[in-house]
């Protein structure tokens, strides 16, 4: 069967189908959405700013040189709420502002790209933790 005719919803013998999209939130995941954004609101108001260079300049992390290597020094971006703990490993996460922290976009993707330093600021913590 041809790949494209499929993706169009049209069955062999040429039979038009409606087709649903799969919703792409769940109930539950639309319900909590409010609590969400009263998350979000509260991570903005406690942190203020990107916690990224603060977080690299405090005396207890552990990082050496050779892990700041292209590592932007400024932020640039908007601000995102970054959860420390990643949803797939604890999906009430989301909803804990101890659990999320106010990042630009500039480092919250080079947490998301070096998960390693990201742990080394606090930034990221693993499942087992
Ligand atoms: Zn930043």
């Amino acid at each position: 069967m041809e790949e494209g005719r499929h993706a169009l919803g049209v069955q062999e013998g040429g039979l038009l189908v409606k087709r649903t999209r799969l919703n792409p939130i769940s109930k539950k995941r639309r319900a909590a959405l409010p609590a969400r954004s009263a998350v979000i609101r509260e991570v903005h108001e406690r942190d203020q700013h990107c916690q990224f260079i603060s977080r690299l300049w405090a005396p207890e992390s552990g990082w050496e040189e050779g892990d700041l290597v292209g590592v932007p020094t400024r932020c640039s971006g908007p601000l995102d709420v970054h959860e420390i703990v990643r949803r797939s490993q604890n999906s009430k996460a989301w909803l804990d502002p101890e659990a999320c922290v106010l990042l630009c976009r500039r480092h919250h993707e080079v947490v998301t790209l070096n998960p390693k330093l990201g742990h080394m600021l606090g930034l990221v913590k693993w499942s087992w933790e």
